[in-house]
């Protein structure tokens, strides 16, 4: 690693992708501003899954024991149609795992709170906190951004380079001449958490369950070592009044479940109406892939491409758009346009396969009658090893594959 007296490189956003390319860039050798609009780091979201595509990248980084800790790690992916008891299949995770690195599943705070720390650590990254980047402009020999800070004042800030890695709401993208927004999917995601001593006991075992039906899909497992069971429901939904970029924290009326829980079979049913507080976040989709690098400007995670959570790929996605970037930069340290159109390259296809599955995910899992009727049928034919084969290139993806 070579000492580098230079700028440092900007990064606007302090969720998963940020804190991942912070870490892996001051580990490189970069210095690093890391400005994130929140005044705090707050608990936001409830679990995530974390496929070894990701975790792999994540261990490297030294967070392995920190999430260890604290995840539960599945040993298989149960499959079932909401209304029938009996699950179509099976998916190994932890139980047969060819892949080298766990499949985990986590609180967000968690995953959050190990990046945080061992970002904290890091002396060459300097965290900007309650700072929101409103524009950035690119110079011959870096970047300028303008920051409106938490008591309104303005600030600007001078950089070797920026990384957008503000959310699917990205102020950044602007500046790789994208002006798209993201467009409401038709789907929202009620998200709860309750204890495990409350859930019925086989929602308890280190599984995750998918149950699908037309209206709704079902998704739970435990998290907090076993403590919690995190609920993830994603309904059709008509489009929200104003499009929010706070999605995470709208709260969410049970009665509205009415119709799901009488269509649900045990423990499904039993799961969703123990889950007396639950958060709504309507979902966002971006039509194609935009620009991931302009210059000296490149864009990772939701910023770059908004992926459906129907796959639980939208932080893998951000993790690995990180480490690549970082192996990038610290390839053409000097260069960091160049090394951004590398990073660009690299990442295009990759990330347009995933968001291409999870939308075909979508599709599958909100199926009805005959298509459905087929869907059960392909589960069924695949088998255990078809459905994990099925996923060999998502799951088996390194930064140097
Ligand atoms: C219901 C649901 C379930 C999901 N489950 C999974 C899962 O199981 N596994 C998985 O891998 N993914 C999952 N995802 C997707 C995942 O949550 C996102 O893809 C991931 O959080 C994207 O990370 P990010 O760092 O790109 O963006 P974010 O996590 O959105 O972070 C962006 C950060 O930038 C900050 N910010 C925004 N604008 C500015 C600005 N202008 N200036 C400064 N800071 C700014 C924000 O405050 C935030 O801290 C799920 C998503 C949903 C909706």
């Amino acid at each position: 690693m070579v000492e580098r007296e230079r700028s440092p490189v900007l990064i606007a956003g302090a969720g998963v992708g940020g804190l991942t390319a912070a870490l892996s860039l001051a580990r490189a050798g970069f210095e690093v501003a890391l400005i994130e609009r929140a005044t705090r780091f707050e608990e936001i979201g409830a679990g995530l899954q974390l496929s070894p595509n990701a975790s792999r990248i994540l261990i490297e980084l030294g967070l392995g024991p920190a999430l260890a800790r604290n995840a539960t790690a599945p040993d298989r992916l149960v499959v079932h149609r909401l209304s029938r008891e009996r699950p179509i299949g099976r998916m190994p995770m932890n139980a047969r795992n060819p892949f080298g690195a766990p499949f985990w599943v986590t609180l967000r705070k968690d995953l959050q709170t190990a990046l945080i720390d061992a970002a904290r650590g890091e002396p060459r990254i300097a965290f900007r906190v309650g700072r929101t980047v409103e524009t950035v402009s690119q110079q011959a020999d870096g970047v300028v951004v303008e920051i409106a800070t938490a008591s309104g004042a303005r600030e600007t800030m001078a950089g070797a380079a920026l990384i957008g890695a503000d959310g699917v709401w990205s102020r950044a993208r602007a500046a790789v001449g994208d002006a798209a927004k993201p467009a409401f999917s038709g789907f929202e995601a009620w998200r709860a958490v309750i204890p495990a001593s409350d859930a019925p006991e086989t929602a308890r075992a280190a599984e995750t369950h998918v149950w699908m039906s037309r209206a709704a899909h079902l998704v739970h497992y435990p998290v907090a070592r076993g403590t919690l069971i995190n609920l993830v429901l994603v309904l059709r939904a008509p489009p929200p009044p104003a499009a929010s970029e706070s999605g995470w924290d709208a709260s969410a009326d049970p009665a509205a479940l009415r119709d799901v829980v009488a269509h649900a079979v045990e423990p499904a049913r039993s799961l969703i109406r123990r889950a007396s507080s639950w958060r709504r976040w309507p979902l966002y989709d971006r039509g194609g892939l935009g620009a991931l690098a302009r210059g000296r400007i490149a864009l990772i995670g939701d910023a770059a491409h908004p992926v459906l959570p129907f796959l639980a790929q939208g932080a893998a996605l951000a993790v690995e758009d990180a480490a690549v970037l970082a192996q990038e930069a610290a390839r053409a340290p000097d260069d960091l346009a160049l090394a951004f159109s590398r990073y660009a390259a690299r990442r295009r296809e990759r990330a347009a396969r995933v968001q291409k599955a999870s939308r075909a995910n979508a599709r599958a899992y909100h199926a009805g009658g005959l298509a459905a009727l087929a869907r059960d049928l392909v589960i069924a034919r695949l088998g255990e090893d078809g459905m994990l084969n099925r996923y060999r290139w998502l799951y088996g993806w390194t930064q140097d594959s």
